[in-house]
């Protein structure tokens, strides 16, 4: 295949989810011009410029760091229409109507680049009737690239091609968004509202109408049908108040006016239901006008009660036993919520119901496989499993047999029978529609396996369906070592690899054990050694509740030898003969942020959230941290002609002080948590082969460890600095008093104690008060009562 290289992006419309693709670009390094119309008044980007200043404030940030906005570039169809001519991709993103869609084709293929793709991002309208405006040479470059709100976040993109799109096209738009962007490409017929928004969005809709007829208020449902179901936390009534209530509004639409009886059986329940009337109606669209299903009132969530039009107190939650039930094996589940008298039981089965039968009358129409359904509704609804894969889990005929009886007793919400293929043929011999062949794929009759592309090569260990074939990572490879704690593993023989294995990822002091132990093995056999842990997070830090047995048989004294083994475990990692590569996904916080940084280069997925947080149960960084943003101030330093270290000390020290989080790998590499040479990956999928290529590069450039040296610390001066200005936050009331007796020790540790400035000093010493800090901290009862609290209540305990 030939190479398809995007340099530069045009997105046409700065609306809600044009302005947020720009950035998503912007966040993956790729050149983004964003246009909009012009302006009637006023400067002509006027639209564009405010909606990229919108994007600064907008939450969850759709950038990396809000000040890279000012890297896309603004423009309008008056005056910018040549830039277009500079791009490789166009992505059309403005308002949902066909028919100035179809204008703005014919005002923009002019000037489009003959090499170009275009892509429309239109949630529901025929990509086909899309295509015809356009001017027969573009065709076969035109498809639809369908992204979820937030687009950032939300990891799929649902590609759909026209009867003309030209196939190679398809496949370089997929290698694109998938390594490039970082997404989950799904691709969809070119039917209404593509695959995840017409399970989901009908899936909805369905909720609403069972929540009417078994009686049951906002929260209890959302409590339901949230987390403990295995979907998006916000459940359905809040996600429809993240959504947009005209957002969904719209979708909803777009069903009933592209839909019909014929086309589809369940048309009956696309109604808007009245409540979703009534919202509208008053203006209240959920999070964006601060009021929908719920509303915020001081600390108060209060929910809307459409008989009095009123908001009354939310935060009622479920039986207890439905969460019970909800906890059990698939089987069980699905046979326990089926027979249950109670209404929450009988609406859970019933909503699990309704989204099997709609997603197996729908297959063949909407999607090649079923696999596609159930990547569109993990990636596009954060659905912890699709239709299929549950009901595959649970006895594929056992539930069968359960929703035909459904739909002959007339409790279904149509009375279209399931597809024959649900009961006889290789799905009823297999037992599901997911096997080691592949997935099914109604049209053919037969199980197929994912596409093959270059670009899914990167993906060691692509996120699997349940029943998909496959070796899952934690059976991988060749095993060296494997306990409850760690597995240190090998792919290649080339290079080691380093799985956690303890619940978060935590570093405990077996831990450490295994870390030592990979060290020797890797500089005995091996080229390197990647930290990868396969699933999410990297690490959530040190464990706590594994040391506290022993402090409390012997007191500080074996909190100082857990701590001190762990400073030895990171020195051993940055002085490993070998390159040790972290491969960081997700949180990276505290010992975990450490491990990271005495790796000899990192690997990050841009979802990452890097920091130390140990002000949040009154310790500090004890594990090296400290260290490292004295040594790191010291680093800076030596490269600049301005040698006062305390300027380079202020990041470090307010990050760690003040608990700081980098909110992406961006903002992580600001705050000096990665460094520029570390390598910031798209796709979290793509870690591991990213990690591995870095560590043997590095082996076979020569690799060898940093010096053991000693470097200049700032002394006693800039932490009396430091502390005048922790007075004043601690006298303003800004930090409490045990905030400011942390904040001290930290400034101690990172000056390098009581000594002039500009002493030599080892990483070493500086451990030694790092460890010194820590141990008085353990002992302090305000310190205790935050460890405490954060244990039982997973919460900070501000004190
Ligand atoms: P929006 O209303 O926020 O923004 C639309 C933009 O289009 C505006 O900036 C507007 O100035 C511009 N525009 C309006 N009329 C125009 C015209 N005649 N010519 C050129 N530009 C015009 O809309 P949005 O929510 O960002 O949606 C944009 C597209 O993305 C739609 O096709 C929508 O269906 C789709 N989409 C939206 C979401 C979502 O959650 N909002 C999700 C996925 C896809």
């Amino acid at each position: 295949m030939n190479r398809f290289q995007v340099k530069k992006v045009a997105v046409l419309g700065a609306g809600v989810m044009g302005a947020q693709i720009a950035a998503h670009l912007v966040n993956v390094k790729v050149p983004v011009v964003l246009f909009d119309l012009p302006a009637k008044e006023g400067p002509k980007n006027g639209i564009v410029t405010k909606a990229v200043e919108g994007l600064k404030k907008l939450k969850p940030s759709p950038l990396g760091v809000p000040e890279d906005a000012s890297l896309i570039q603004q423009a309008n169809y008056e005056e910018h229409m040549a830039l277009l001519g500079e791009c490789d991709l166009i992505i059309e993103a403005i308002a949902e109507r066909m028919d100035w869609k179809l204008d703005l084709y014919k005002k923009v293929a002019p000037h489009i680049a003959t090499h170009a793709i275009v892509a429309s991002n239109t949630s529901g309208l025929s990509i086909t009737k899309l295509s015809e405006a356009l001017p027969d040479a573009l065709k076969p470059r035109f498809c639809g690239i369908h992204f979820f709100n937030p687009p950032r976040y939300m990891q799929l993109v649902e590609l759909i091609p026209t009867p003309t799109t030209d196939a190679t096209i398809l496949d370089q738009l997929e290698t694109f968004v998938t390594s490039g962007l970082g997404k989950g490409v799904v691709r969809a017929k070119d039917t209404p509202n593509f695959i995840a928004n017409r399970v989901g969005i009908s899936g909805m809709l369905g909720t609403m109408r069972e929540v009417e007829k078994f009686g049951l208020t906002y929260d209890v449902v959302d409590d339901l049908t949230g987390k403990k179901m295995g979907r998006a936390s916000s459940g359905t009534f809040r996600t429809a108040d993240v959504v947009g209530l005209d957002t969904m509004a719209h979708v909803i639409k777009t069903l009933q006016d592209t839909l019909s009886p014929e086309t589809d059986p369940f048309y009956e329940s696309f109604g808007t239901p009245p409540v979703l009337k009534k919202l509208l109606e008053l203006g209240n669209l959920g999070q964006k006008s601060k009021a929908g299903f719920y509303k915020k009132v001081g600390r108060d969530i209060l929910r809307f009660e459409l008989d009095s039009e009123e908001y009354i107190p939310a935060g009622q939650k479920s039986d207890e036993v439905y969460s019970r039930m909800l906890k059990k094996p698939a089987a069980e589940r699905l046979k326990l919520l089926r027979n249950s008298t109670g209404a929450q039981g009988q609406f859970l089965w019933s909503i699990l119901r309704n989204g099997f039968h709609y997603a197996a009358v729908h297959l063949a129409t909407i999607a090649d496989t079923a696999r596609d359904v159930d990547q569109a509704m993990r990636w596009g609804f954060g659905m912890k499993q699709g239709p299929f894969e549950l009901w595959q889990e649970a006895g594929w005929l056992q539930v069968a047999q359960w929703i035909k009886e459904d739909i002959d007793a007339g409790k279904a919400l149509s009375k279209a029978p399931l597809p024959a293929w649900v009961f006889e043929g290789p799905v009823a011999k297999a037992g599901g529609v997911h096997t080691a062949e592949g997935s099914f794929n109604p049209t053919t009759g037969k199980f197929e396996p994912r596409r093959v592309l270059p670009v899914y090569e990167r993906q060691l260990f692509p996120e699997m369906l349940r029943g998909e074939g496959g070796t899952r990572f934690d059976k991988a490879g060749t095993t060296l070592h494997d306990d409850k704690n760690i597995r240190l593993w090998t792919l290649d023989q080339e290079v080691l690899i380093v799985s956690l294995k303890t619940k978060m990822h935590t570093i405990s002091p077996e831990v450490c054990e295994g870390l030592m132990q990979a060290v020797e093995l890797a500089e005995k056999d091996y080229q390197g050694m990647v930290i990868w842990s396969g699933d999410d997070p990297f690490s959530a830090g040190a464990d706590l509740e594994s040391t506290l047995p022993a402090f409390i048989a012997v007191g500080i004294a074996a909190i100082e030898d857990a701590e001190g083994f762990m400073q030895q475990t990171m020195l051993r990692l940055r002085y490993a003969a070998v390159p040790v590569v972290s491969a960081i996904r997700g949180l990276a916080l505290g010992g975990g942020c450490e491990l990271g940084l005495y790796s000899a280069r990192r690997v990050v997925a841009m979802e990452s959230y890097i920091g130390f947080v140990e002000v949040g149960v009154g310790l500090v960084p004890g594990a090296g941290g400290l260290t490292y943003i004295a040594r790191r101030a010291a680093e800076n330093a030596a490269f600049s002609t301005d040698k006062d270290l305390l300027k380079y000390l202020t990041e470090g020290f307010t990050a760690a002080a003040m608990a700081k989080v980098g909110t992406s790998a961006i903002e992580s590499r600001k705050l000096d948590y990665l460094l520029d040479s570390d390598i910031i990956v798209p796709h979290k999928d793509e870690l591991l082969y990213v990690a591995l290529q870095q560590a043997k590069s590095l082996y076979d450039a020569g690799y060898r460890p940093p010096h053991r040296r000693q470097f200049p610390v700032a002394g006693r001066s800039a932490k009396a600095t430091i502390q005048g200005q922790l007075v004043n936050l601690r006298d303003g009331g800004f930090a409490s008093r045990h905030d400011f007796h942390i904040a001290s020790l930290i400034a101690n540790v990172v000056t390098g104690g009581d000594v002039d400035a500009n002493t030599l000093v080892t990483e070493e010493y500086l451990m030694t008060l790092e460890r010194r800090a820590f141990c008085e901290l353990v002992q302090h009862p305000k310190t205790q009562e935050r460890i405490l609290g954060m244990l039982s209540t997973g919460k900070p305990v501000r004190n």
